[in-house]
């Protein structure tokens, strides 16, 4: 199980910005957490710490009850995907080989361009293209699909890579409204059919009350609130 354990963390940035002021919670393994607040509040800083791509500068980070640290960032990593808000897709290349960049993000260049070749992972690519939906574009550049289109590719690469966790960085921050819905509504999906922590940051109050089990509220490097949002005031 992948529960989260977040101990006491801080971040504080080279220029004396502390970023992250002490944050302490637990994320449930099979859970669909959003981490809402405004821009600045410190939510991406705080998945960036979970995914290994900044360390803290105090506190500890357990995933599954492994601390997550140097010695076993690696390890860790391949079992944490992330989705991201402008999509980091490779514009030129098709989407099934965006999709097939989820295998290779944790192996080494050499090995990657024979694992590309591989029809095991091809089966896995487009296996995640079928779960978002997007069998019948395959083949298609990446640059000529819509927003929507583009981020579930994005999480058909994050699939891709068979996580135990999820973190998706304002993955509907640069969507219309209907695209935000879907997208919302697949991640849940994903938590809901494959058992996949999902962990969500969000600025947008009414899609985190929405589709959250549970809110962490954070506001300049705090944790504001932590419950289910029915407890959310209305005013928030
Ligand atoms: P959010 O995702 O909630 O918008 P961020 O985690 O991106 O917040 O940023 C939190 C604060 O930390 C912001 O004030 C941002 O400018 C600052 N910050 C982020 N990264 C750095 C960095 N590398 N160096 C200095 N300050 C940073
Ligand atoms: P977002 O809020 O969309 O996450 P930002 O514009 O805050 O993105 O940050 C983009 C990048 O710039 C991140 O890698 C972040 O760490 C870095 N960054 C943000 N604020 C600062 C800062 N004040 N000084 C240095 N780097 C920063």
């Amino acid at each position: 199980m992948s529960t989260i354990s977040i101990e006491s963390v801080t971040k504080r940035f080279p220029n004396g910005f502390e970023a992250l002021k002490g944050i302490s919670t637990e994320i449930a393994a099979g859970s669909f957490t959003v981490i809402l607040g405004p821009s600045g509040a410190g939510k991406s800083t705080l998945l960036r710490l979970l995914n290994g791509l900044e360390i803290p500068s105090g506190g500890s980070i357990r995933i599954a009850g492994e601390a997550l640290d140097k010695g076993n960032l690696r390890k860790l990593r391949s079992s944490v995907a992330m989705v991201f808000q402008q999509f980091n897709l490779v514009d030129r290349l098709s989407v099934v080989t965006n999709v097939l960049t989820g295998r290779l993000a944790h192996r080494s260049w050499v090995g990657s361009v024979f694992y590309l070749f591989r029809t095991e992972d091809m089966d896995i690519a487009q296996q995640a293209l079928a779960r978002v939906g997007l069998t019948d574009k395959a083949w298609s550049r990446a640059d000529k699909l819509s927003g929507g289109q583009q981020q579930r590719v994005g999480i058909a690469r994050a699939l891709a890579q068979r996580p135990k966790v999820i973190l998706a960085d304002e993955p509907v921050a640069s969507l219309d409204p209907v695209s935000s819905e879907e997208i919302m509504g697949l991640l849940r999906e994903i938590r809901d059919r494959d058992g996949i922590t999902v962990v969500v940051n969000l600025h947008q109050v009414d899609l985190a009350k929405r589709f959250a089990d549970r809110i962490i509220g954070m506001n300049s490097g705090r944790v504001v609130f932590d419950g289910p949002p029915a407890e959310l005031s209305p005013q928030a």
